[in-house]
């Protein structure tokens, strides 16, 4: 199965993947983490990628999908693969849909987390981040430990991310909102999404998701 987890960002996308990869058996495609795996490799597709990204600049969408290419015909990935934070415009979404059709696979699944911007930005001001580990914490719904000590490391830098903060939220919404969301109503066509009500536990979110697919 290929499936498209999708939602605003701060919806906990990235959480609920890491979920469905041990469900599933599937592996998680973050565009972002492949980019950073090619680049250190050295290949001449790394290369590109060290051009555009050290610069500062996006890299061109069509770099990404021989990079989109290459990942999915790995062994792991060759049976589904659960796709998180990408496609984000909808000249991405045809080129991926293009990209599946030729190895005659599709998007079977797109899951929807709804979240109401109010309450990402809860999420998002109140997350806080193991600095050693990449461990997160949230001041309302998972305290960090009182001792400071990092419960997965034991390490003692237990920070706010500087761009976790509203403003930031509320800019990367609104992009999200005019670039984004016709992703959706891109695959809405096409008949295969699912919304679920993206608020609540990490646990309770997990189980709707499981419903929402038709897997125990
Ligand atoms: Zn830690």
């Amino acid at each position: 199965m290929d499936l498209l987890l999708f939602g605003p960002p701060g919806a906990g996308k990235g959480t609920q993947a890491k979920f469905l990869v041990d469900l599933l058996g599937i592996p998680q495609i973050s565009t972002g983490d492949m980019m950073r795996a090619e680049r250190k490799s050295g290949s001449d597709l790394g290369k590109q990628f060290d051009e555009y990204m050290s610069a500062g600049k996006l890299v061109p969408d069509g770099l990404v999908l021989d990079l989109m290419l290459k990942r999915l015909t790995q062994a792991d990935a060759k049976n589904g693969a659960i796709f998180d934070g990408y496609p984000r415009t909808v000249d991405q979404a045809e080129s991926l849909d293009a990209l599946l059709g030729q190895l005659e696979r599709r998007i079977d699944r797109v899951v929807s987390l709804d979240v109401q911007l109010d309450a990402i930005v809860e999420r998002v001001t109140g997350r806080r981040v193991c600095l050693d580990c990449g461990q997160t914490y949230h001041v309302r719904y998972s305290p960090p430990p009182q001792n400071g000590e990092c419960t997965s490391c034991r390490g003692t830098q237990i920070v706010q991310r500087s761009d976790d903060t509203e403003e930031v939220v509320r800019k990367r919404y609104e992009e999200y909102k005019a670039k984004t969301e016709p992703v959706l109503a891109h695959y809405e066509e096409k008949g295969v999404v699912q919304r679920v009500e993206g608020v609540g536990s990490l646990e309770e979110i997990t189980e709707r998701i499981k419903e929402a697919i038709g897997v125990e």
